[in-house]
């Protein structure tokens, strides 16, 4: 709850259609027609990844995962308003609005298991520096604060930078992140580089949820899981708060 000095610097109105919120709601940037108007992922979905649509054969998207890598959900479709929400959390500069994706996430999806770890997507050092927050991070914490689950930030690193990959295939995307992540070992300072055998680093036995803004082709979660597989994770399913239509590659 904002105090009554920052009720008066905050917009009081929807961040999205500019009508005026309600004061007995107005910690959310966004206001409850709108936030309700945003269009949720419905099956038929793979029961893997979440991906909606018929699947004939092997999903394409979640064939190479890692087996721990259970199961990916999203809130929403990644259209009108939740679009803009998802892009004023990750560019706008207003990381409060991580709440308001939150209250639709666990509006709309099943709470993970009790006792569940949940990881967000690390930013590399340079966006982060750039952006001053990480997106996913801000979500996590929203998202943990609403299912009473644990936040690790700390856990999974990303090593290097990707590029955008909004015109890259499924498959190219995939290529595009590999070996992105990895373990932070913050007891040595060490990583659980396979070439480095005692510097493996083992996560505890929970379940894993990793969190993430948008879901594409989940490439970048896929490998995420990857490093999480790596140091001993059994159990990782992802929630984002929206799913992207991908272009069709076929
Ligand atoms: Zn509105
Ligand atoms: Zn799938």
């Amino acid at each position: 709850m904002p105090n009554a000095l920052e009720q008066l610097l905050l917009p009081a109105e929807c961040l999205l259609c500019h009508n005026l919120l309600d004061f007995a709601v107005s910690d959310h940037l966004v206001c409850d027609v709108c936030r309700y108007r945003w269009r949720p992922v419905v099956r038929p979905w793979c029961e893997r990844c979440g991906q909606p649509g018929p699947h004939f054969g092997p999903c394409r998207l979640c064939r190479e995962w890692p087996a721990p890598f259970l199961q990916a959900r999203s809130a929403v479709w990644l259209d009108e308003g939740a679009r803009q929400a998802a892009h004023t959390l990750k560019y706008g500069g207003l990381p409060r609005i991580a709440d308001d994706l939150a209250a639709a996430i666990a509006r709309l999806l099943a709470p993970p298991e009790p006792g569940a770890v949940l990881v967000p997507i690390p930013l590399g050092a340079r966006r982060l520096r750039e952006r001053g927050y990480n997106q996913s991070e801000h979500l996590a914490r929203a998202l943990g604060a609403r299912w009473r689950l644990p936040v690790r930030a700390d856990l999974v690193v990303r090593r290097r930078e990707t590029t955008t990959q909004t015109a890259l295939t499924p498959e190219a995307r995939l290529a595009n992140v590999a070996g992105a992540f990895e373990m932070r070992n913050a007891e040595v300072g060490t990583r659980n580089d396979r070439r480095q055998a005692c510097s493996a680093f083992r996560v505890p036995s929970s379940a894993f949820v990793l969190v993430d803004d948008v879901f594409t082709t989940g490439a970048t979660l896929a490998e995420a899981a990857r490093a999480l597989t790596r140091a001993g994770a059994v159990r990782i399913t992802a929630v984002t708060f929206g799913r992207a239509a991908i272009p069709d590659f076929t």
